[in-house]
């Protein structure tokens, strides 16, 4: 037995399985994305399943980010499949919400809490333009969700990291999607908006809603997370947290370059 990547892959059944269509929530299918000469996400497969929250998993640089973005055709494609809920993506666009990594945001821009959550309604405009109170409010009981409720008429600049964070969750949360895409949610956040946004996620995933989140804290994977997908450039493994986070994946995932604070995580995720 080896621990390359390829083995691993192979060794969950992906590599033997022929490309279907899928009804998953999200299901990606040879995804290539290149920024350059060198693919940040190559030949990529995985499929993120209905009713539960998945956790993406890769060192800096792994294309975590890359790969939310080429799903959602943010940035395009250089091949490969995406669909969602059966559907090509695009088409099912209105049912995924998508927080982006906060680092990524222009927080100068003079704009207020409310305006920002807002901004999640902005598909329903058309539809319920005339009612913009009952979007209001509507905008106002998601912020109260996300324990912000007090905050909407402050500027989202004024805010500190973890606000913003919650506010972002709010706008997404206003969308009403089936699926939530968000890209490292707790960094740099406190403990209180940590507990106050996985409680919200749950609680997404109580109602039947999918959740996936790039999520960097190896340590919480086990607590947080029912379904785990592992990359570096390539797809490394995924499956069942209790089956797939294991250290042999984790060790192929990060490879020699598994730092310190990692391996304390990891005996932490191991229960040692
Ligand atoms: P992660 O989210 O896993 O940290 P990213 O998806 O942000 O990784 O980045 C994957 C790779 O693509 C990295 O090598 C990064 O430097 C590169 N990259 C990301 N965004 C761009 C961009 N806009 N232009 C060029 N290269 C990029
Ligand atoms: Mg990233």
């Amino acid at each position: 037995m080896t621990d390359t990547p390829v083995t691993l892959a192979a060794a969950d059944g992906q590599a033997a399985r022929l490309p279907q269509k899928s009804d998953a929530p999200l299901a990606l299918r040879g995804l290539t994305v290149s920024y350059g000469e060198k693919p940040a996400v190559f030949s990529v497969d995985a499929t993120f399943p209905a009713a539960q929250m998945t956790a993406i998993i890769g060192p800096n640089g792994a294309g975590k980010s890359t790969l939310l973005k080429a799903a959602l055709g943010v940035i395009p494609r250089l091949s490969g499949d995406v669909t969602s809920f059966g559907e090509p993506v695009d088409a099912a666009r209105a049912r995924i919400a998508y927080v982006p990594q906060r680092a990524s945001v222009d927080w100068d821009f003079p704009t207020t809490v409310i305006d920002v959550v807002m901004m999640g309604l902005y598909r329903q405009v058309g539809l319920l333009g005339r009612f913009t109170g009952r979007l209001k409010s509507r905008a106002l009981s998601c912020l109260d969700r996300v324990g912000m409720g007090g905050f909407a008429d402050r500027q989202i600049g004024q805010l500190s990291g973890g606000q913003q964070q919650r506010v972002f969750l709010a706008r997404a949360l206003a969308q009403d999607a089936d699926l939530y895409l968000l890209d490292e949610p707790f960094a740099g956040v406190d403990a209180a908006t940590e507990r106050a946004i996985i409680d919200v996620l749950k609680s997404l995933k109580a109602e039947g809603k999918s959740v996936v989140c790039v999520h960097h804290d190896l340590a919480t994977v086990r607590d947080y997370f029912d379904h785990v997908f592992m990359i570096n450039v390539r797809k490394i493994a995924e499956g069942p947290v209790e089956t797939t986070f294991t250290s042999e994946a984790l060790n192929a995932t990060y490879g020699g370059r598994l730092a310190a604070t990692h391996i304390d995580q990891l005996r932490l995720a191991e229960g040692a």
